[in-house]
């Protein structure tokens, strides 16, 4: 009787075994229910087989099996295996916190809007397929050498002629599958193409990265594609993306914030009106998050945009992958299965055997590195696509030389924004950090407000008259005195997006300012009309964070003023510099986007930097070759692999007696020779949440003994007995140490 293997959303690293009479091989990837315990759950079947370990009198049948959708397909699945082994996160809670909530739960998958999935299946012979010769099987397999023959004479099995077939030749079909003889996949019915917005002719630099690429779409191939700020590198995917879907291929592009889907979405729309497009993000509701996946899985559509989490979309004809800002840290994946969607990308390109395109006008140092290894293949863009379009010019404001307003503007900033407003152009105020100040300071005792449950300083939120912890979101209100010794000279220190924004009106009346931070922006809606403000020239300066700062298209915008940039000049973060440089550049690159020259003003400590010195010449490449030779001496990624181990508890003590027994053991561990492995530390911010971390690190110049390091290690990590008080996880490739 059929034994089927299931993944379950459990803390443990196993699949569980059930009986199953009615299960067959076609039902891998599909949803099952269970017992488990005492309750039921809902898994998905990830192997059938014939035996088990488990004994007789513990195996248990299994519930039903839902056949309403298509299963997973073999790819999916095996990208799942993947990160189970990779990051060394339990199977089962792999595999079922990829899927949409809905399909996580015992019911059928909400059939009544989404029917009919098998008719538009079909099985295509694959190049290994046609070069088996049917004279080699053997005369008795008559079944199998007829299935072969007709192949070859038709190419493929429609779902109409599997309706024709007997259950065997049903079957066989499955074993031709699994010899990779036949390749299962969606049959697209092409459909009437209304009018589409036209394509601009590309620059000399576009058109030979179009062609680099179309010339070689059916095999593995991963692109950089470094390309300045309006260059126009979105054209470029468009360009490719229009060959690929004109053959039934789909195109999976990621991008990494949810604010940046909307204005890819328009884009590639208009471009192709007749193509059915989804978009994937944490910002759907579960049904629409359904049914957009499942769309995808059925092939109804050619291009899925999508966050990080699109990267789990089954896609049965994916032609090319896009991933757009390549850099961004948002691909990573802070909790849970902290995975790489930029990695995984490259995986499943790979998988797939088709292109991928990292974008980027700052490629990560990781990325880079591999372009210029030659591991990845470079294709760069000079030049801004409008013609007329320059690079905006850069400059610092030595903060040294001149006075600031107390909320932290300079005068020639302030003559700048000054003279865009009479000359009716818009500005952007970049601050990175949110609220109206970071820090409530006690003139006479040096008190400052900060959170009981993290280590960190209280924000002031002065509209809401409230202190908060950006970490733990803790609010309380702003006291009218020091608690320490009950004077009432207590004041806000330093800049935040709301102090800038206050100052600003005090300063330029007459002006349209408009704030965007996390604290303005709820909802899509709002960011969609922040957009059209700005597009309308509703708005004269715009205050705002990082979120201001990417992928958006301003074409009036004219100044680009940038506050506090110093402050992640000095980090301990190794990274710090590196994302700082790239923010810096995406940031100026919003200013003098069409007909507009751009400026940009940066006010700074220390214009000497060299960070600055790059930036003011707009070279990434210097910069960044700079950073990767302090990184190769420093013995830093991508010159290294590296792993950390994180432990949690009510105190520190009881967190780092955690990491050293694990580090007792990883020092009697078989590939010690080739890893380094540091002591345990306290986290940079201890106290989280109520929580005290600490972390250990780990690495390796080869990343086959850090795995197999990990691989042991994690095992007998979770061997433990469970200690209710201290919580652990293991975080490959980590951002942030
Ligand atoms: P990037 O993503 O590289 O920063 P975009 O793709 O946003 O740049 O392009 C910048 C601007 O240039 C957009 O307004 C786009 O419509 C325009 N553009 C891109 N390619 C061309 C082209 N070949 N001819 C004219 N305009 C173009
Ligand atoms: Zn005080
Ligand atoms: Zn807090």
């Amino acid at each position: 009787m059929a034994i089927i293997r299931v993944a379950l959303d459990v803390p443990v690293d196993c699949l569980f075994d059930y009986l199953a009479p009615d299960a067959n091989l076609t039902d891998i990837g599909l949803r099952v229910r269970v017992p488990f315990g005492s309750r039921q759950m809902l898994g998905i079947i990830m192997s059938v087989c014939e035996a088990t370990q488990v004994t007789h009198e513990k195996l248990k049948y299994a519930g039903q099996i839902y056949r309403d959708t298509l299963p997973l397909p073999p790819a999916l699945l095996e990208l799942f295996r993947f990160c189970n082994h990779y990051y060394h996160h339990p199977i089962g809670q792999v595999v079922m916190n990829s899927l949409p909530a809905l399909l996580r739960q015992s019911r059928q998958a909400t059939e009544q809007a989404i029917k009919q999935p098998v008719q538009s299946l079909e099985w295509v012979l694959t190049d290994a397929g046609k070069a088996i010769t049917v004279s080699d099987i053997p005369a008795k397999s008559v079944a199998k050498r007829r299935l072969l023959t007709f192949l070859q004479e038709n190419e493929k099995v429609t779902a109409e002629d599997l309706k024709q077939m007997t259950a065997h030749t049903r079957k066989l079909l499955q074993t031709f599958e699994i010899l990779g003889w036949v390749k299962k996949q969606v049959a697209i019915i092409s459909e009437a193409h209304p009018t589409k917005a036209s394509a601009p002719t590309p620059t000399p630099e576009q058109a030979h990265a179009i062609s680099a690429i179309l010339a070689e779409t059916s095999m593995f191939v991963p692109w950089l594609l470094q390309g300045i700020t309006g260059s126009g590198k979105t054209e470029v995917y468009l360009q490719i993306a229009a060959s690929l879907l004109a053959q039934q291929k789909q195109i999976l592009i990621l991008v990494p914030e949810i604010n940046l889907t909307p204005q890819l979405e328009t884009v590639f729309k208009k471009r192709f009106p007749a193509t059915p497009l989804i978009s994937l993000h944490s910002g759907l509701t579960d049904r629409e998050r359904l049914q957009g996946w499942l769309q995808a899985q059925r092939g109804k559509t050619g291009i899925i945009l999508g966050t990080r989490l699109a990267i789990f979309t089954p896609l049965l004809n994916l032609g090319l992958i896009i991933v757009d800002e390549e850099q961004d840290h948002s691909f990573k994946q802070q909790d849970g299965l902290r995975y790489s969607a930029r990695d995984l990308a490259i995986y499943r390109a790979k998988q797939a055997d088709i292109p991928i395109i990292l974008g980027s006008a700052t490629p990560s140092l990781e990325s880079y590195h591999h372009a210029l290894t030659g591991r990845y293949r470079l294709l760069r863009l000079h030049s801004r696509a409008v013609s007329g379009a320059s690079l905006p010019e850069i400059h610092c404001i030595d903060l040294r030389l001149t006075k600031m307003t107390r909320e932290g503007l300079s005068e020639p900033l302030l003559t700048a924004l000054q003279h865009a407003l009479s000359h009716k152009q818009q500005s952007l105020v970049f601050i990175n950090r949110r609220g109206y100040a970071p820090v409530l300071l006690c003139k006479s005792c040096s008190w400052t407000a900060t959170c009981t449950r993290c280590s960190s300083r209280l924000v002031i939120h002065l509209q809401d008259r409230q202190l908060r912890c950006h970490y733990c979101g803790h609010q309380q209100p702003i006291s009218p005195a020091c608690p320490q010794c009950g004077d009432q000279d207590i004041l806000p220190f330093g800049q935040g997006t709301q102090r800038v924004e206050s100052a600003l009106y005090h300063h330029f009346p007459e002006a349209r300012i408009l704030r965007v931070d996390r604290d303005s922006i709820r909802r899509r809606h709002t960011w969609r009309s922040v957009l059209e403000a700005v597009h309308n020239r509703e708005v004269d300066i715009l205050v705002g964070t990082q979120l201001l700062a990417k992928g958006h298209d301003f074409p009036n915008l004219a100044l680009v003023c940038v506050l506090n940039a110093d402050a992640s000049l000095y980090s301990t973060d190794f990274r710090a510099e590196e994302q700082l440089f790239a923010q810096l550049i995406q940031v100026a690159g919003r200013a003098g986007r069409a007909d507009t020259p751009g400026t940009v003003l940066i006010q700074t400590e220390f214009p000497q930097h060299p960070l600055y010195r790059a930036l003011l010449k707009q070279d990434y490449d210097a910069h960044a070759r700079l950073l990767l030779q302090e990184r190769k001496s420093a013995g830093f990624p991508p010159f290294i692999c590296q792993a950390v181990l994180r432990a949690e508890a009510a105190t520190i003590a009881d967190a780092l007696e955690f990491l050293n027994q694990a580090t007792e053991a990883a020092a009697t561990s078989e590939q010690i020779a080739h890893i380094q492995l540091f002591d345990p530390v306290p986290a940079h911010m201890v106290r989280l949440k109520g929580r005290e971390r600490a972390q250990l690190l780990v690495q390796s110049h080869s990343r086959k003994y850090l795995q197999t390091f990990l691989s042991n290690w994690y095992k007998y990590l979770t061997s433990l007995p469970a200690r209710g008080k201290v919580r652990w996880h293991l975080d490959v490739d980590p951002l942030t140490l």
